[in-house]
């Protein structure tokens, strides 16, 4: 990949990240104060497990964004961290922050105990 290349996804990857942080920033969960309306508490408890379970999901994403961004830094971007096969280019368009090529991905998702999942596992640890 040609400097011109990463220095494009680094900038993708860095809007993408501050977008992220900003969401983080700006949610308030709902419904955190005692509702005296039975109904309004449950449907209020249900907005808040959504709240916190996006939060994580923002989260998440944000890791491997931020993993990503070490990646052009390290010159490895765009190198499968299970095979180290080129992630094809495609895929890199649609999911900059995709740490592995789609073989790789497709087996750590059906096997989580693979080494690919392990590698995903240490890479967000390293963040
Ligand atoms: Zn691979």
């Amino acid at each position: 990949m040609t400097k011109t290349e990463t220095d494009i996804f680094r900038k993708t990857l860095e809007s993408k990240r501050t977008e992220l942080e900003n969401a983080n920033k700006n949610r308030e969960l709902p419904g955190a104060e005692a509702s005296p309306d039975e109904l309004d508490g449950i449907q209020q408890a249900a907005e808040r497990d959504y709240a916190i379970g996006s939060l994580e999901r923002t989260f998440s994403r944000l890791r491997e964004v931020i993993a990503a961004i070490r990646r052009i830094d390290s010159g490895t971007f765009g190198v499968c961290g299970s095979c180290e096969e080129e992630i094809n280019p495609k895929r890199l368009a649609a999911i900059p922050w995709a740490p592995f090529c789609i073989v790789c991905q497709e087996a750590a998702d059906n096997d989580r105990t693979s080494p690919a999942h392990e590698m995903e596992e240490s890479l967000f640890m390293a963040v």
